[in-house]
């Protein structure tokens, strides 16, 4: 039987989304980001999916290890890098790429036995201010890598972004610029390109872009959906109709009485929650589409369902599906409503709800 609620994701639209990715970026490998859980995803499943790609990107060594176990062979960044001497033993024997970013990775590889050899890319910061090194430390730090000697099987390089939704960022420009600048006479591979990038910045293409959001067919941008990007949405969420019922004209629905009808009205109770992952700042209004209809989201949102206005929609009953969003129903849309942006609401995807790869 199927579960009230599913995620759907589509093996199909995975794929076309890599291959547009190539296509937007045709000189650059590709690092397919498929960190906390591929955006809600699915971690293995997905990275089988795309085993075209040039590499996948995790954030913590654990995802790594699944997919290794899943029997994934090809290369492994962690973006974060490893933080003990055990974690950098096992990035060793399991051949993970580590990201160094700071002085205590340099000196975790200083101290590493010489028998452990890495591929390291070494992180600048160049005004993101999170992670890698400053401006003024870089050199230093480079210098440092060289001369790890035979441990280092390749340096190479990147940056990171601070404007993941904007077209044309002036600071986005200025972290190019200073990238360029500390790297300048280096010919190691070179990586900065998030899913913004990609489309907003062909000079950020480099030798390795590194697309997460992209790939799972949805728009880092405020004022475009993926499918305007040649993108195709891979998640569909969607749940079931698990009762219908007349409301009267004054009467209200759900915790703290925060929507009221306006008229009699029908409203169609939904399996899906908070405890699925929807946002519980959703407002009233927010679309819900039933028997290809958009319902509006009536009262807040519950651990377990929310109720839906479908008062204009003919023939709503039990059984039917709701989709909170997929290729039909933007979650950029869904995002926007929430006050939030799609990245939130796809890793939100909660435990409880089965994906399915289709
Ligand atoms: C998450 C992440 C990405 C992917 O970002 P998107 O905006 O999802 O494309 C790329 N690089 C690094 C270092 C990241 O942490």
């Amino acid at each position: 039987m199927k579960s009230l609620i599913r995620a759907e994701v589509s093996a199909a639209a995975l794929r076309a989304n890599l291959a547009r990715v190539r296509e937007v970026a045709p000189a650059s490998r590709v690092m397919a980001v498929v960190k906390a859980n591929a955006y809600g995803h699915g971690l293995v499943p997905t990275a089988l999916c795309l085993a075209d790609a040039d590499a996948f990107g995790v954030a913590r060594i654990d995802e790594a290890l699944a997919l290794r176990g899943a029997g994934v062979r090809g290369r492994i960044v962690l973006l974060e890098g490893v933080f003990n001497a055990e974690q950098l033993a096992e990035a060793a024997r399991q051949s993970l790429d580590i990201v160094v970013h700071e002085a205590e990775q340099l000196e975790l590889l200083e101290a590493a036995p010489s028998g452990q050899r890495f591929v390291v890319w070494a992180k600048i910061d160049t005004g993101m201010n999170r992670l890698g090194f400053r401006p003024s430390m870089a050199q230093s730090a480079l210098r440092r890598l060289d001369a790890l000697g035979e441990r280092l099987l390749e340096l190479r390089l990147m940056t990171h972004f601070a404007s993941a939704d904007e077209r044309d960022s002036s600071l986005m420009r200025q972290q190019l610029a200073r990238f360029d600048v500390l790297t300048q006479g280096r010919r190691s591979e070179r990586s900065l390109a998030n899913s913004a990038a990609l489309f907003a910045q062909p000079q950020s293409h480099a030798d390795w872009v590194r697309p997460g959001l992209a790939l799972y067919g949805v728009s880092p941008f405020a004022d475009q959906v993926g499918r305007s990007l040649g993108l195709t949405p891979a998640m569909r969420l969607v749940s079931t109709v698990i009762a219908v019922r007349k409301v009267s004209a004054g009467e209200t629905v759900g915790y703290g009485g925060v929507w009221r009808a306006a008229r009699d009205s029908q409203v169609a109770i939904v399996a899906a929650g908070y405890g699925d992952g929807l946002p519980r700042a959703l407002p009233n209004g927010t679309p819900v589409l039933i028997r290809g209809a958009r319902g509006e989201l009536a009262g807040r949102v519950s651990m377990d369902m929310i109720a839906v206005d479908v008062t204009g929609i003919a023939g709503v009953q039990v059984g039917d599906a709701a989709l909170l969003w997929g290729p039909e129903l933007p979650v950029e849309e869904i995002a926007a409503h929430a006050g939030s942006i799609s990245y939130e609401l796809l890793c939100a995807v909660s435990q409880r709800v089965p994906l399915a790869l289709m």
